[in-house]
């Protein structure tokens, strides 16, 4: 693979400019103007993970958080802060949870090297292969093993989704997105859809929600209707 020098990447980004200029005069005055990206993306910090190069996209189209084996961890302020004003400030419809093959996140949960805090940082995938060893284990390959778990990595990633107290909220207020789980083939280049079924953890009503209706109902509070 040939890379980029630090000064190519600035003359790259010059002609990257004159192009879309060529093509569309007004194209960064429209960009300037602000995002309503219809899509949240929470991807892997892997290099190749840049999913506006596999899906085609603009800049504008995807709102991003990536970490290492692209958790929904629900103690991370970082991702917590981008959730929240993903929907509620962006309105965005879609929140796309994708992993991938050869993720060097799965590799160090499911063979528990130790190389530091990224550790600490994988240890729930390291309890979801727990959970699923039996099944994990049969497979016949160590590719095999490690593509499964993270697959099941973004199923528990998008059950995590709806675990989060803003979730939970639009949930209630019926106006949730709908949340994907996707892996990437970084082999093929494709994309492949789990269909992770989300109605199953679509039914927890915010339980700060029922308490105040709880109150109001206490008060008879008609407005809370219940
Ligand atoms: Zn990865």
């Amino acid at each position: 693979m040939k890379y980029n020098s630090i000064d190519e990447l600035l003359r790259n980004n010059q002609a990257w400019v004159t192009e879309k200029l060529a093509l569309d005069p007004t194209y960064f005055q429209e960009l300037s103007n602000g995002q309503t990206p219809p899509f949240l993306y929470i991807g892997c910090s892997d290099s190749r993970l840049a999913l506006t190069r596999f899906t085609g996209t603009e800049p504008g189209e995807l709102f991003v958080h990536r970490n290492i084996a692209n958790q929904v961890s629900l103690t991370d302020i970082n991702f917590l802060a981008v959730l929240e004003y993903a929907i509620l400030h962006l309105g965005v419809e879609h929140i796309i949870v994708c992993g991938h093959y050869d993720c060097g996140g799965i590799k160090t949960a499911l063979e528990g090297r130790t190389i530091g805090i990224l550790d600490n940082w994988v240890n729930p995938i390291r309890e979801l292969y727990l959970q699923k060893q039996e099944e994990i284990d049969a497979l016949p390959t160590r590719e095999e093993r490690l593509n499964r778990l993270a697959e099941i990595n973004v199923v528990a990633q998008v059950k995590n989704i709806y675990q989060t107290s803003i979730m939970r909220q639009v949930l209630y207020e019926r106006k949730a997105p709908m949340v994907h789980g996707w892996v990437l083939d970084i082999s093929t280049g494709l994309i492949k859809d789990l269909n992770v079924l989300t109605k199953q953890w679509q039914l927890h009503t915010c339980p700060l929600l029922l308490e105040f209706r709880l109150y109001a109902m206490l008060k008879n509070d008609s407005n809370f209707g219940i």
